[in-house]
């Protein structure tokens, strides 16, 4: 018998995937609907009827690294079709909370963020470090000023502290920068270890399978396909194309937006600081902080859509830890941006600094545990996406 056929079931994983959401796997009979309800499965070897057989059959290496479970995109309408109760968009939605764990390193990590007990010892982290940062930038500012000169430490143009409230007066935003590069840096690290392992066994599973042509991966030619996918994932193609929860697209994209109008405003402020020395705070009229404030309010307004339309839904949708995880972190980075914002502007540098201490945890938490937590779709699923779209996978 060929190895192809060889069936050696993982019972662990079996548990696994039932214990993140896909409970309800051992009911499917293997009709077929879903595929066929499916409105974006490929025609050749179509998801998720094939994953639901291999998942009850513990088939653990064929699921981890297998690419179409991330082209599904949870609209449930497999789940709402399934005779059998057996819920398949959850089923694929636990697979890929395994994946991301199962890819990145060091595992012990990802086992820590996706298990609710740990979230205070994950809070603790950072709350411990950005309280020492706290105390040693408002006792010991002056000191490091004459180190490092007035100018660089306190990112002022007269080289003193900003007069009145800032968040760079409570902790030094060269602290700040001094955790969050390193951090970056990690997570790239991380993030490039997995994807070398998940596009190998990706394009190994689609070999065996038949769903590729091509024996190589050309990364060049790879590189250039991830242009003709990008334009696609920003106006959630796969998105709309969804019957049950069409409505989805619209929230997803205001998170999605919001955080990269955020990420071009920390880019615009670190260049600015670092390379124009500018200082901050910026002015209300400055058009950085238009886009700071539209996508601080656009990630509070998706992020409760969202929440509610996972309320709207918990009779058809499994919402694991995970969802609520990301969820929370969404809204509370949102809210607390915006609150230390507000308070700095009403004047109670109390309020200001509490607010924006939170959002510093926060903001770690979405960071340093992002190749952990279901953020981590971003990644996989443009990488699938792409990956998909190279195989020619149609
Ligand atoms: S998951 Fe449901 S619809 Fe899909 S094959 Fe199984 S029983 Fe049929
Ligand atoms: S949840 Fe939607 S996209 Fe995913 S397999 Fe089911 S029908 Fe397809």
């Amino acid at each position: 018998m060929s190895e192809k056929y060889m069936v050696e079931p993982d019972l662990q994983f079996i548990d696994d995937v039932m214990g993140l959401g896909g409970e309800s796997l051992k009911k499917c009979f293997q009709c077929a609907t879903c595929s066929v309800a499916c409105p974006i499965a490929p025609e050749n070897k179509p998801f998720p009827r094939k994953e639901m057989i291999a998942a009850s059959w513990g088939l653990k290496d064929k699921l981890v690294g297998n690419g179409d479970i991330w082209l599904c995109h949870q609209c449930g309408d497999c789940s709402t079709l399934c005779p059998r109760g057996a819920k398949p968009g959850d089923v694929l939605a636990a697979l890929r909370s395994y994946a991301i764990t199962e890819y990145a390193q060091p595992k012990a990590l990802g086992k820590m963020v996706n298990d609710p007990k740990k979230f205070w010892t994950l809070t603790a982290v950072p709350a411990v470090i950005f309280a020492l940062l706290a105390i040693m930038t408002m006792f010991g500012g002056s000191f490091m000023a004459g180190i490092f000169g007035g100018e660089l430490w306190y990112h002022t143009h007269d080289g003193n502290p900003f007069p009145g409230i800032a968040a760079s007066n409570f902790i030094s935003s060269w602290f700040v920068d001094m955790i969050f590069v390193p951090l970056a840096i990690f997570v790239v690290t991380v993030f490039a270890i997995g994807l070398k392992n998940f596009i190998a066994d990706m394009h190994k599973n689609a070999l065996l399978e038949g769903k590729t042509a091509k024996e190589k991966i050309d990364v060049k030619e790879f590189l250039m396909t991830l242009k003709t996918v990008l334009p696609k994932i920003a106006k959630h193609r796969q998105f709309t194309q969804c019957g049950e929860n069409r409505e989805r697209s619209t929230a997803h994209m205001m998170v999605l937006f919001s955080f990269i109008g955020l990420f071009i405003v920390t880019s615009v402020v670190f260049v600015g600081v670092y390379f124009l020395h500018q200082g901050t705070p910026y002015s209300q009229l400055n058009p950085i902080k238009w886009l700071a404030n539209v996508s601080g309010v656009a990630l509070i307004i998706g992020g409760v859509l969202m929440v509610k339309q996972r309320l709207d839904k918990k009779e058809d949708q499994v919402s694991s830890y995970k969802d609520w995880y990301l969820l929370g972190l969404v809204l509370t980075i949102g809210g607390t941006g915006m609150l230390t914002q507000m308070s700095r502007l009403g004047g109670s540098a109390f309020l200001c600094y509490t607010f924006y201490y939170v959002h510093l945890i926060s903001v770690f938490h979405l960071f340093a545990y992002l190749p952990y937590s279901k953020m981590a779709h971003i990644v996989y699923r443009t990488v699938a996406m792409t990956y998909a779209e190279y195989a020619e996978r149609k």
